[in-house]
């Protein structure tokens, strides 16, 4: 049933190569590509019980800080199959244009809406790629979703499972959330990596072939 997966994009990723790479910590996890189809996951839980906010709050900073010096990132959106590299960081701020550049690649590929994608999302994509020494674009199954598309994935994953998966307050909603993998690491490489940054949620989804990150609540979980 794994090809009607309710949050299943319903196509086949191509494997058309990104960017290059900007060199930055010798490679140490590459391992063989992962081939699996995009998707989207959803974390299972993102308000914890009992919560008297009804809402998780946001992690601290992460345990592990992004490297020094400019910030780089290489995306390439496995729906839209568009390429983006930014330094999105530099002399101590955040660099305005290419943020834009980036919520504008992160955005809902179902709506097309665009909303900011949180910072410390970013820097834990930045010190994710530094940790594992890749010199790939990181592959983007799934970044912002708007309300409209998350209750549209509810709906589908309710009627395949019988109950929905996805997180009704899910923080990809929030920019909050980032979908995705990296072609020359292997994806339990990813998620060790993610879960060592303590910098907010990890998601693992060996069988859809990507790992989720959140800047909500340390904690861990495993899909399909
Ligand atoms: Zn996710």
């Amino acid at each position: 049933m794994k090809d009607d997966c309710p949050c299943c994009s319903g196509g086949p990723v191509l494997g058309r190569r990104g960017v290059l790479g900007l060199g930055l910590i010798a490679a140490s996890l590459a391992t063989t590509a992962t081939a699996a189809r995009a998707r989207e996951d959803e974390p299972p839980i993102e308000t914890p019980p009992g919560s008297p906010l009804g809402f998780t709050p946001l992690s601290p900073t992460p345990a592990t800080p992004p490297p020094p010096g400019p910030r780089h990132l290489k995306f390439r959106h496995l729906h839209t199959e568009k390429n983006l590299e930014v330094v999105y960081w530099d002399e101590g701020r955040y660099v305005w244009d290419a943020l834009q550049a980036v919520n504008e690649h992160l955005s809902d590929f179902r709506s097309l809406e665009v909303h900011p994608i949180d910072v410390r999302v970013l820097d834990i994509l930045f010190t994710l790629q530094a940790l594992t020494g890749s010199k790939e674009p990181f592959r983007i199954i799934s970044a912002f979703r708007s309300p409209a598309t998350n209750e549209m994935l509810q709906d589908q994953s309710a009627a395949v499972n019988g109950s929905s998966q996805v997180a009704r307050k899910s923080l990809h909603m929030e920019g909050k959330a980032i979908d995705m993998r990296l072609n020359d690491v292997s994806l339990t490489g990813l998620r060790d990596a993610a879960l060592a940054l303590q910098g907010g949620g990890v998601g693992y989804y060996p069988d859809s072939g990507f790992v989720h990150v959140d800047i909500g609540p340390v904690r861990t979980w495993q899909g399909t």
